[in-house]
């Protein structure tokens, strides 16, 4: 089963209403491939999730960016899986190395969020990646095995996750991970799932790739990597350049 070109925009903490109903404006008029080519999944803040859901088109989704580790009650500031279940939001961002970093997430956290909303019947962008130090030091995939194995301990159904890896170096600094950069890790997350959880799941798994190195320019070359399966967008996913990168998913098509 070929797997659906998936390009997701992460709007982080970022926008006022008037600004959040302009980039709905721009995505709503914008011409894209269709449903059958690419799910395209947006991530507004939280509290202009309803906004967004009520105003966006039909065949773009969207995603909240973080939810609580389990069932709502005396957690206050959190936003539990069965509220964005009641919203009908679909999707949810965990993982994110802002959280990761800023937060303190561990990795089992962020296993344990990721079930928790699957239980809950949300589908869910879950993010892994390496720092710079990480990476200099050689131990990349060390780093985001152990990241996805505290999924995969805890995940016995991957068909409603879909794993971003996002080099943490590559985000928000405009240092650029090339093509090939991004496509050797793609190549062993997957081998990794197939080794560790099955083939089926390695052959079916979408594995986007995120970072600020994705732009109008380049997103088709990353895009035709053979392991690439979609992007997940920050800072460009504010901008009308995010409708490039999704139509983007025409490298696969054409493949
Ligand atoms: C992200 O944080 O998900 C991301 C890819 O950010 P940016 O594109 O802004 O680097």
């Amino acid at each position: 089963m070929a797997r659906k070109f998936f390009v997701g925009g992460n709007w982080k903490c970022n926008g006022t209403a008037e600004e959040v109903k302009k980039i709905v404006n721009t995505l709503n008029e914008a011409q894209v491939p269709s449903q059958d080519v690419v799910e395209v999944v947006v991530s507004p803040p939280y509290v202009f999730l309803p906004l967004v859901k009520s105003t966006l088109r039909s065949d773009f989704h969207v995603a909240a960016q973080n939810c609580w580790v389990k069932k709502g009650g005396a957690f206050t500031g959190e936003v539990s899986a069965e509220m964005l279940v009641n919203l009908d939001i679909p999707w949810v961002i965990l993982g994110h190395s802002e959280r990761r970093a800023l937060l303190n997430e561990s990795n089992e956290f962020v296993g344990d969020k990721v079930a928790y909303a699957l239980a809950q019947g949300l589908s869910v962008i879950a993010c892994v990646g390496e720092t710079l130090e990480q990476r200099e030091a050689g131990s990349t995939m060390d780093v985001v095995a152990a990241q996805t194995k505290a999924i995969a301990d805890r995940v016995s159904n991957w068909s409603k996750v879909v794993i971003a890896y996002e080099p943490v170096w590559a985000i928000g600094t405009g240092k650029v991970a090339s093509p090939a950069q991004a496509q050797e890790v793609h190549d062993e997350l997957r081998k990794w799932l197939a080794k560790n959880v099955s083939a089926d799941v390695a052959a079916t798994t979408r594995i986007i790739y995120g970072g600020r190195s994705v732009n109008g320019g380049n997103c088709k070359e990353l895009g035709g990597q053979a392991d690439v399966d979609g992007f997940l967008v920050g800072g460009a996913s504010l901008k009308p350049e995010f409708i490039d990168i999704i139509k983007a998913a025409e490298v696969k098509k054409s493949a």
